[in-house]
């Protein structure tokens, strides 16, 4: 197989990534560079759809504080929030929030000039920055992705998927297995420092924000090479994503921010309905939106719920969500006059890969950020906005962490390493797989059984169901294609998500056992790992 080397390698182009990939450049010098490797093209990601924002604790709010965020973060997460690594990136917000501006991010401004907030659900204050009305996430990761594709540091192969970790006998990680799309062909990479930004896992349900490439690779990775996975079970469903019908999977999201602005959910009857269910109405933290949503859905027997932004000025609307006026008006839904169908859907993963605010795993040599690592900021529910703000401090941390370390490429491999490659290098049957069918299969049963409302029954029954998707698709390693590799990886990031939502015996944020209606007096992680050959091992 062909390889290469290189100081770091950074493994998925969205915002934790892509400024990851900047600030080692402008940090650091590497001998043997810095490689960024995506599985589409660079950018391509979550990040990139981001709508409402980004939280700015920045001086230039100075109505706001780091106390204030921390306590509303704190609140959101019900009690399973890692306040050390909350105070730290609420902290670093100021300085990497000004970084991001200096990089090119172009924040909405008011007509003076000064940088506009908005509010957002469960923030006590207008904190929320945001870029092109509607479309932050396109602001930050065109700003970044431009800078990345100047600087000749950074070596870019798009189209090319982290498949293994090459992991040798001290349980140090020293590089991957790539496959390219393109060329069909296998590649190893040889890095002293591995980084996986290979953000969310929504596409393993049925109805989701996410864009076709969240299949939870990063966890399957990292779980395969013996790391410390963390509350997989609290996946957080989005309130409010555009229900045209049910054939419609990848849902368009209508962010909070709408709310924020004062849109009202009304029922099928016309009728608003949050005052029922929290008094903070429409702002209520995501959970119990989302909950209440679904109760409103069951109770009449209905596909969605309405969202009507029509009391909020004309003007505004158009200016505020230029990309939802758009996406809605195709529809044939004017946003000012229309109420806009709306239902939940799997929208963002809480757990991940047990890391520090450095990205720091429990592998040496790995490291992870963004939205596919478990730092503790977001705990059992993440506050909004929360999640771009974690994937660039945590890039920018990172950074600063990696340019004390030694950064050679391995000198030696061992056994275990030779062993992977030889995996990698042996021709595999060529059995034909329905992977579109499996796929479906599998993301139909996770929104059915490992959904909004969970029970032990309903768990049971689609941990068996999965073991048995497992046993019924012999690739466990080495897959013919990229299809198959992704449905490798939902199959073994299911099984995480289910076991350890079987674990929790209660039910906290966004995990709702309708079995265990209460909430512990102890807010307790689960912890899973894998150990030798046994699977799932749970860790304390
Ligand atoms: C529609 C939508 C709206 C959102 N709005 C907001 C918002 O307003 N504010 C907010 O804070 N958060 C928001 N979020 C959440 C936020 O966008 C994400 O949590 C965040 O962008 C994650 O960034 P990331 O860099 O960790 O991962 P991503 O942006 O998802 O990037 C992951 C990258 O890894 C690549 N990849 C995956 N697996 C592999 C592999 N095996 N090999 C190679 N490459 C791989 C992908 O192709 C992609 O480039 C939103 C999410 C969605 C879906």
């Amino acid at each position: 197989m062909k390889y290469s080397e290189y100081s770091v390698v950074i493994v998925g182009s969205g915002a934790a990534g892509l400024y990851a990939a900047l600030k080692l450049s402008q940090e650091i010098e590497l001998p043997d560079g810095i490689l960024l490797v995506t599985k589409s093209g660079l950018g391509e990601s979550n990040s990139l759809y981001a709508q409402g924002g980004i939280v700015g604790v920045i001086h230039q709010n100075p109505e706001d504080s780091v106390n204030c965020h921390v306590q509303d973060t704190l609140k959101a997460g019900a009690g399973l929030c890692d306040a050390k690594a909350v105070e730290y990136i609420s902290s670093a917000s100021d300085e990497v929030i000004n970084d991001l501006i200096s990089s090119g991010v172009k924040f909405d401004r008011d007509s003076t000039g000064e940088l506009t907030f908005t509010l957002e659900a469960a923030h006590s204050i207008k904190r929320i920055l945001h870029s092109g009305g509607d479309a932050t996430g396109r602001g930050i990761t065109e700003a970044l992705r431009q800078k990345v594709l100047e600087d000749d540091n950074i070596t870019v192969i798009e189209n090319s998927m982290a498949v293994e970790l090459l992991v040798d006998s001290d349980k140090e990680c020293k590089g991957a297995i790539l496959y390219n799309e393109l060329t069909e062909e296998h590649e190893i990479v040889y890095t002293s420092a591995l980084v996986l930004a290979t953000g969310g896992v929504g596409q393993l349900y049925q109805y989701t924000t996410n864009p076709e490439g969240a299949t939870g690779d990063g966890i399957d990775l990292a779980y395969n090479a013996g790391a410390v996975i963390q509350d997989m079970e609290f996946i957080q469903f989005h309130p409010t994503a555009l229900a045209l019908s049910p054939n419609n999977k990848n849902r368009f999201l209508i962010s909070e921010a709408v709310r924020g602005e004062g849109a009202k959910l009304i029922n099928n009857h016309g009728d608003e309905f949050m005052a029922k269910y929290h008094d903070k109405r429409e702002l209520a933290p995501r959970d119990i939106v989302t909950r209440a949503i679904y109760s409103e859905m069951t109770r009449e027997h209905g596909f969605n719920v309405f969202l009507n932004a029509s009391m909020i000025d004309h003007n505004k609307l158009s200016r505020r969500f230029p990309t939802i006026a758009k996406k809605c008006g195709e529809q044939g839904i004017d946003i000012s006059k229309k109420p806009i169908p709306v239902a939940p859907a799997a929208h963002y993963t809480m757990g991940g890969i047990k890391a520090t605010v450095e990205g720091k795993t429990s592998i040496n040599g790995l490291y992870a950020i963004g939205e596919v690592a478990s730092t503790g900021l977001h705990g059992a529910n993440r506050l909004a906005s929360n999640s771009l703000l974690e994937c660039v401090v945590c890039a920018y941390e990172l950074a600063d962490y990696l340019s004390f370390a030694n950064l050679m490429p391995p000198k030696k491999i061992d056994n275990n390493i030779r062993q992977i490659i030889e995996v990698y290098s042996a021709p595999i049957s060529d059995e034909d797989y329905d992977i579109q069918t499996l796929k479906q299969n599998l993301k139909k049963l996770m929104w059915n059984n490992v959904g909004i409302i969970r029970s032990g029954e309903k768990l049971q029954e689609a941990l068996t169901e999965i073991q048995k998707m497992k046993a019924d698709f012999k690739r466990t390693r080495k897959c013919l294609n990229k299809d198959e590799y992704e449905y490798r990886n939902m199959l073994t990031t299911a099984e995480l998500i289910i076991t350890e939502a079987l674990a929790r015996k209660e039910s906290r944020g966004a995990h709702c056992r309708s079995d265990y209606k209460q909430t512990n007096s102890q807010a307790i992680h689960s912890n899973i790992k894998k150990q030798e050959n046994k699977e799932l091992i749970y860790v304390k």
